[in-house]
């Protein structure tokens, strides 16, 4: 047989080979079909009911195995919904009475009891609506047949193949069975694709029509790092990428030795590179790669895949293991940053046509301080424990960070009035992630300790383009002139103010890149700790001297290809 080749984004670098689970996370909406034997459909319901309520209970005794009794709860009141006699007698009821087929009527009626949770006032009841479409939904995938795939139960070596992974999708990946996963969705810098950078998980994404391609159990391999897929390999193909996997694993076993080494350039000028991390569990990896530091913990990931907003005790704890890890190197707490493609299922944000430009980050931080005001606390009990940087996103214009910095002085100084001790040591900084705060660099400088770029949002804004939106892929350009201009500004602000500059943008740990980034003289590098190794081998050969009139002469070009080939033949030398 002859195998299939694919490709897409590399957007996680390594080689898995492994089974494919195809992950299909998309309501079913069933049509509706007339029958007669109504017997005979209550038991094909019946039947459905019953097989998925075996899944669940599998899927509960392996979570209780794996994670404990306490996060297995969650099934067993799946169970409990599932077998509400209300749901089947109402369902049971509606195959008899219109004489129509179970998996429709089951859906009419789940539909009905959703959007009765859904309007409630009361926040448990509501999330219960996605219970009910959890556990319905399993029914009517059985009496479709279509399969309804779940990411908890997987205990087999496995790449998980998807229209789409979510977030919290993503943060659900068991890592003893998955080795990959692929999406037909998403780009480089969608938060799928960066969790797995950071859990050094291989991922291709933005594939396109993968699923039709792919039956649930074949072999797939992955060459994440060239962004190619092979379904169904042959022999040799099989022979070839395990090869390849062996000389990939023996390289990165090679860069582990520079772990202890300094980020310094060939001409002697120190550097931090840094880790971005999106979790507590993230940190093994930043420790193992060597990190100067983390520039940026993305801290909604804390408030993502759970059901209400982590208290001000749970943060505590949370940040201060980070900062006690870290033991003295400095971690850039990013402060929430939801909004644009990261949502929370228990904060009913108002729908709006543009979530990138909207009430998102900082913006939605200022209009709900409770929320803000709870999260700073935290970092602020948490001070003492390391060396804590504050770091506000999404900032436009002054007022907000004036906004941003009083709140937390305010809530530093009722802490200390209550005899709670505060690190004096703490730097607060922003990210520059839209073109206004960039341009405004100078003005931004005097008032914050530190600007770290965001180019992932950097890019988008300045380039229009929605960096969810494959159609507009092209368009991230981190090497444009453009971009490097605006980068270069938000450098020579900080030097001018006595500040340190970074980047946390994907742009940070781009080996095209980091030579300018370099020239350009950007104190700070963050970027997933896979990167640091790579990046910090690269920085010993570089001499900053040579790359400042590099850098220079790139932005005197016109092009993104312009400056990649100048960067390329230089490097080539
Ligand atoms: C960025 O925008 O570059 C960034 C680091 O933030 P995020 O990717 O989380 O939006
Ligand atoms: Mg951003």
């Amino acid at each position: 047989m002859k195998s299939e080749h694919i490709t897409g984004v590399a957007a996680s670098p390594g080689i898995a080979i492994a089974k494919a689970f195809k992950f299909t996370n998309t309501e079913i909406r069933p049509t509706k079909t007339t029958i007669t034997d109504t017997e005979k459909e209550t038991d094909r319901f019946r039947a459905a009911v019953e097989q998925a309520k075996q899944d669940i209970e599998q899927i509960r005794q392996l979570t209780e195995q794996r994670l404990g009794a306490q996060k297995a709860e969650i099934f067993e009141a799946h169970i409990f919904l599932l077998m509400d006699p209300d749901l089947i007698d109402n369902t049971i009821d509606k195959i008899s009475d219109e004489k129509i087929n179970a998996e429709y009527a089951l859906h009419e009626v789940a539909s009905l009891v959703i959007g009765m949770l859904q309007e409630m006032d009361n926040e448990m009841l509501r999330e219960r609506a996605a219970d009910v479409k959890d556990v319905t939904g399993r029914v009517i995938a059985y009496l479709t047949g279509k399969p309804y795939a779940t990411l908890t139960g997987i205990s087999e070596e496995t790449i998980i193949v998807a229209n789409d992974l979510t977030p919290s999708d993503t943060a659900q990946l068991d890592l003893n069975y998955i080795r990959g996963f692929i999406t037909e969705i998403g780009s480089r810098t969608s938060h799928s694709a960066i969790m797995a950078r950071s859990l050094e998980l291989p991922a291709v994404v933005g594939t396109e029509s993968l699923l039709n391609r792919v039956e649930n159990g074949a072999t797939i391999i992955m060459d994440a790092t060239e962004g190619r897929i092979i379904i169904d390999p042959t022999n040799e193909e099989l022979f070839e990428y395990e090869e390849k996997k062996r000389q990939y694993e023996e390289r990165r076993a090679q860069l582990k030795l520079l772990a202890e080494q300094p980020s310094v350039s060939a001409d002697g000028v120190h550097v931090e590179l840094a880790a971005n991390i999106g979790s507590v569990e993230d940190v093994a990896k930043v420790l193992e790669n060597g990190a100067d530091g983390i520039g940026l913990f993305r801290t909604e990931f804390i408030y993502m895949g759970r059901k209400n907003f982590p208290t001000e005790e749970e943060q505590v704890q949370i940040y201060k293991h980070v900062l006690s890890k870290l033991e003295g190197k400095r971690v850039v707490i990013r402060t929430l940053d939801i909004g644009g493609d990261k949502e929370l299922d228990y904060l009913e944000l108002p729908k709006e046509s543009n979530p990138f430009l909207g009430l998102r980050a900082l913006r939605l931080c200022l209009s709900r301080e409770d929320i803000f005001r709870t999260q700073l606390r935290a970092l602020l009990r948490a001070s003492t424990a390391g060396k804590l940087n504050i770091m506000f996103p999404m900032i436009a214009v002054l007022s907000e960070l004036r906004e941003a910095k009083r709140i937390l002085a305010e809530e530093k100084a009722k802490l200390l009035a209550e005899g709670v001790a505060v690190s004096e040591d703490i730097e607060v900084g922003m990210m520059i992630e839209i073109p206004a705060a960039a341009l405004n660099a100078d003005a931004f400088a005097k008032e914050v300790d530190f600007f770290s770029i965001g180019t992932n949002d950097l890019i988008q804004y300045t380039m229009a383009a929605d960096r969810m939106n494959e159609a507009v892929a092209y368009l991230y350009q981190p090497y444009h002139p453009s971009i490097l201009r605006l980068v270069q500004m938000v450098i020579k602000a900080a030097e001018r103010a006595g500040k340190w500059s970074g980047m946390c943008g994907e742009m940070a740990g781009d080996q095209i890149a980091i030579p300018l980034l370099l020239g350009l003289g950007l104190n700070e590098f963050s970027m997933s700790a896979s990167s640091i190794l790579p990046a910090r081998e690269q920085i010993g050969q570089l001499s900053q001297q040579d790359w400042k009139a590099i850098a220079e002469e790139a932005l005197t070009l016109g092009t993104q290809e312009e400056v990649k080939q100048l960067v390329e033949q230089k490097l080539a030398r």
